[in-house]
């Protein structure tokens, strides 16, 4: 269990910004992770009073603040409607409900946790962050940035008619996943031709595999489908750990995404 000196309710983002910049301070979110741990902070700054707890849906995104929790982007309609089954079979294992009530997406895309369900599925939607420093950065660049003072405001899902497909496999349920995989199909105005495959829980952070090759160029089919979660899995790198060895994710990997695939084009 963490200690805390000094509780501040943040007034502004700009008040907040400003006192994160000493070591010793730190932003809570639902505090499921900190709590976790036994950090000693000088300053807590509680960003709860800001309205920072809003899912916004445009003609063009939908923008979640960072203190939104789990639980409310899972039961969003709006959301659900959009992309479909995939954002709520990412939630949905994680611990349980009265959890996800709490657990808020900032802490959880901030943490940049390997074994993370969100940033799996986001990285594969090509989500965007806003950090009130930074300004708005790419998800598949953020997760490559190391720890700083910033604060993520908001993770923003953009509407680019997406299809896509979520799927991991855990010894049991509610654990972290032993392999996290998101396929999706983005539009036809990117430079490749739209097939992305995200992998987290390696257990290394989740990384991003393009159809560099082309192996869905002439759509998916149960040969097409094998062979690039064949390519995927030989792209990455796996690690052992006491959910499962590097083999073992390596080979789940050609099973799960290969069924992803085939699961995403049957949905239509
Ligand atoms: C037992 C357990 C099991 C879990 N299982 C899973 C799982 O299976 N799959 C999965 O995906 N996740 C899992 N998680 C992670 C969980 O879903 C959350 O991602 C995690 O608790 C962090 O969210 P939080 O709101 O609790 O953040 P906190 O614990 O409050 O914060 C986490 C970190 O982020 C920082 N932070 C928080 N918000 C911001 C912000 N807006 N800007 C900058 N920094 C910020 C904090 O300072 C802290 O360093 C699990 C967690 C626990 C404790």
């Amino acid at each position: 269990m963490f200690t805390i000196d000094q509780y501040i309710k943040a007034e502004s983002l700009e008040q907040a910004y400003s006192l994160n910049q000493k070591k010793t301070a730190t932003i809570l979110g639902g505090c499921g992770w900190l709590k976790m741990g036994n950090r000693s902070i000088r300053t807590a700054i509680d960003l709860s009073g800001l309205g920072l707890d809003k899912i916004e849906e445009t003609e063009t995104e939908f923008k979640l603040g960072c203190m939104v929790t789990l639980r409310q982007i899972e039961t969003n309609d709006g959301i659900n409607n959009y992309f479909g089954d995939s954002v709520r079979e990412c939630l949905r294992h994680i611990v349980g409900v009265q959890f996800r009530n709490c657990v808020t997406i900032g802490g959880s895309i901030w943490g940049r946790f390997g074994f993370s369900d969100p940033l799996t599925l986001f990285l594969a939607l090509d989500a965007d962050v806003k950090l009130y420093h930074a300004g708005i950065v790419k998800l598949s660049d953020f997760v490559k940035m190391p720890y700083d003072r910033d604060i993520l405001t908001h993770v923003i899902l953009p509407k680019k008619k997406q299809k896509t497909y979520y799927i991991t496999h855990r010894a049991t349920e509610t654990d972290f996943p032993v392999i996290a995989c998101a396929v999706s199909k983005l539009p036809e105005d990117f430079t490749d031709n739209g097939f992305r495959v995200a992998v987290g829980a390696r257990p290394q952070r989740a990384s991003i595999v393009l159809d560099a090759d082309g192996i869905l160029n002439d759509g998916i089919t149960e040969e097409s489908a094998k062979k690039f979660a064949d390519y995927v899995a030989d792209s990455l790198n796996f690690s052992s750990n006491i959910r499962g060895s590097a083999d073992f994710r390596h080979h789940l990997t050609r099973v799960l995404v290969r069924r992803a695939l085939l699961a995403m084009n049957q949905e239509g």
